[in-house]
């Protein structure tokens, strides 16, 4: 095959560009350096989905994208709600970000601490109120990249793996990239690279600025009581968590997380982490931590937590950077990625905020959503 485009990673950022792009005509090949999908932070992800952002264009990348995984059986979704518990502090910031999001039109409610203390019990101390997004919830990213690699396959697109991209350069009015196995080109060459997109953009001669920081997800033992709780996040802390079947999973990003490829579990920041959910949540004390049910994974941040999308170069584009937030993204990105190859420029939303030359503007655009 020759293709049109290649897709460089296989997280669900590259399989739903990849089966949008098949969808256009365009022949397309994913090449991925794991020997399986999902393999990077998609497959680690903490699987919420939700609207509650403050930028608008994260707010409709989100809502865009739970439409779509709404309709795909293989994404299970599952709309059990985010939590937002509002300290004072926060309230002029958080009232903003309920603005946008009720001025886009995407369900987000306002409750009195009362009214959230029907869906999980908590300390009020410091707080002012929360917010509740019905439509907010879980999926199964593994299985939507699958659902995704499916479908373009379906298409005729080509997925490698165990091909990682280790050079390519613009020749003739082709991408020329090298793997360890072997040499492809393309006109268009698409970097879904999540938290490694900084080091392929090194091999590129690029400086595209995403860069890995470790983030721990720890799960308890199955708990003598029965829970049904949203994804709640209490703003005072950055402390969440959220019913996994019979578990709790707690989590709280780490400020003094150096950025890099570290690897394993933080067990030292399980102590920071109880501390600030006790605070606020007293009936955590006592719950079993299950050790090898909790896991870590890399958020791919950005300077300003907003991702990189659209082209970069003549012929190069990256959809990278999500800061934390892809998987619920991925659906839309991929429709916006495979416009911007057929018409020049995406369409159905305008990524302008999104693009890398912001930063050499000094556009930042600091998402307040990000935890
Ligand atoms: C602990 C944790 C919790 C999270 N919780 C949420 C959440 O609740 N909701 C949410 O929306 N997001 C969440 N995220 C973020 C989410 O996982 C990511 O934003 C999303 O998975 C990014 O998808 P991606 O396809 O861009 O990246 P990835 O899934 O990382 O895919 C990138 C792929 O590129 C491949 N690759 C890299 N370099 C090369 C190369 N040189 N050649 C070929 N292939 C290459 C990698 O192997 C990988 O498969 C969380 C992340 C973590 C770590």
């Amino acid at each position: 095959m020759r293709p049109d485009v290649l897709v460089v990673g296989a997280g669900i950022v590259g399989a739903a560009s990849a089966f949008r792009l098949a969808e256009t005509g365009l022949k397309v090949l994913v090449l991925e350096k794991e020997a399986a999908f999902a393999q990077g932070s998609t497959g680690r992800s903490a699987a919420g989905v939700r609207v509650q952002f403050s930028e608008p264009l994260n707010v409709l990348l989100s809502y865009h994208s739970i439409l779509e995984y709404q309709n795909i059986p293989e994404a299970a979704y599952r709309p059990i709600g985010y939590l937002f518990l509002v300290p004072e502090a926060l309230r002029e910031a958080q009232d903003e970000a309920l603005a946008t999001q009720r001025a886009l039109g995407v369900p987000v409610e306002k409750l009195s601490l009362g009214e959230a203390r029907s869906l999980i019990p908590f300390r009020e101390e410091v707080l002012a109120y929360a917010t509740y997004g019905p439509m907010d919830g879980v999926i199964d990213p593994h299985g939507v990249t699958a659902y995704y690699l499916r479908e373009a396959r379906r298409l005729g697109a080509e997925v490698r793996f165990s091909e990682a991209l280790r050079s390519a350069r613009r020749e003739g009015g082709v991408w020329r990239v090298e793997t360890p196995g072997g040499r492809y080109e393309a006109p268009f060459l698409l970097l879904c690279t999540g938290a490694w997109t900084g080091e392929v953009g090194e091999r590129l001669g690029l400086e595209i600025p995403i860069y890995p920081v470790r983030r721990m997800v720890y799960a308890t033992a199955p708990t003598p009581f029965p829970h049904a709780f949203p994804l709640t996040i209490d703003l005072a802390t950055g402390f969440y968590l959220r019913s996994e079947g019979p578990r709790v999973l707690l989590g709280r990003s780490n400020p003094q997380e150096p950025p890099g490829f570290s690897e394993g579990m933080d067990w030292g920041w399980l102590g920071p982490t109880l501390e600030a959910g006790l605070s606020r949540f007293p009936f955590l004390e006592g719950l079993a931590l299950d050790r090898r049910a909790s896991w870590w994974g890399y958020y791919e941040m950005t300077p300003d937590a907003n991702p990189i999308l659209g082209f970069v170069e003549e012929g190069l584009l990256v959809a990278a950077g999500f800061s934390g937030h892809g998987v619920q993204q991925a659906a839309m990105v991929g429709r916006l990625m495979a416009e911007e190859v057929v018409h020049g420029e995406a369409r159905s939303l305008d990524i302008t905020p999104f693009r890398l030359d912001r930063f050499r503007q000094g556009r930042f655009l600091k998402e307040k959503g990000i935890v």
